[in-house]
């Protein structure tokens, strides 16, 4: 337990020190991630956005709102899960983040999981969806997220069986209203993982 503390407390002094790609240099804030340290579900979402950038907080603006929504409709707490992107950064302009980019920061969020050991993670948006399948040993499965949103995946990563379930941004539902009805949807899968 103390050592778990530690551990997740050594990764964001790594990433608050971080200069490893030239996102530290436009950001404000990184965003290292919150939420519950024995986490059964984590979200991965894809980068730090304006509002994420101010506060350092993950998905605390729009997208962040209908994240919320999403989880009080399958009665999850914001505080039970742990939440998280694959960058740290914010983009500038809330631009892709490059593969480069993704490459060089996911080993903290890949760490991240390895120390608090979910059962389940959950992609939210085509990037977190098509870089986890891929690093999970998944490639070949890959579809477009149209397709694969709502599906469920195992997988081993180390000596660990995970679950992945790539879920559509909730960015798109705060232009979409029937975006929010398909996510609350494949949501529902979540209640046999609580
Ligand atoms: N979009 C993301 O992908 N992550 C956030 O933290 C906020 C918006
Ligand atoms: Fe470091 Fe990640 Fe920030 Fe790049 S995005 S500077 S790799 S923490």
């Amino acid at each position: 337990m103390e050592d778990l503390e530690k551990n997740l407390k050594k990764i964001k002094d790594e990433v608050v020190s971080c200069k490893k790609c030239s996102l530290y240099k436009t950001r404000t804030y990184p965003v290292i991630g919150e939420g519950n340290h024995q986490a059964k579900i984590i979200f991965c979402g894809e980068a730090p956005g304006a509002q994420e950038d101010k506060t350092g907080r993950p998905f605390c603006g729009a997208a962040g709102k209908i994240l919320d929504e999403l989880l009080e409709c399958v009665e999850i707490k914001r505080e039970e899960v742990y939440i998280a992107n694959l960058l740290k950064c914010r983009p500038p302009q809330n631009r892709d983040p490059q593969k480069e980019e993704i490459e060089t920061c996911v080993p903290y969020l890949e760490k991240q999981i390895e120390i608090i050991k979910p059962k389940v993670i959950c992609s939210l948006g085509r990037f977190a969806m098509e870089f986890l399948m891929e690093r999970f040993g998944l490639k070949d499965q890959i579809e477009p997220i149209s397709k694969i949103h709502g599906k469920v995946f195992e997988a081993k990563i180390l000596f660990q069986k995970i679950t992945l379930i790539p879920f559509y941004h909730p960015a798109v539902a705060t232009y979409n209203p029937n975006m929010k009805e398909d996510l609350k949807k494949d949501f529902k899968i979540l209640e046999k993982f609580k």
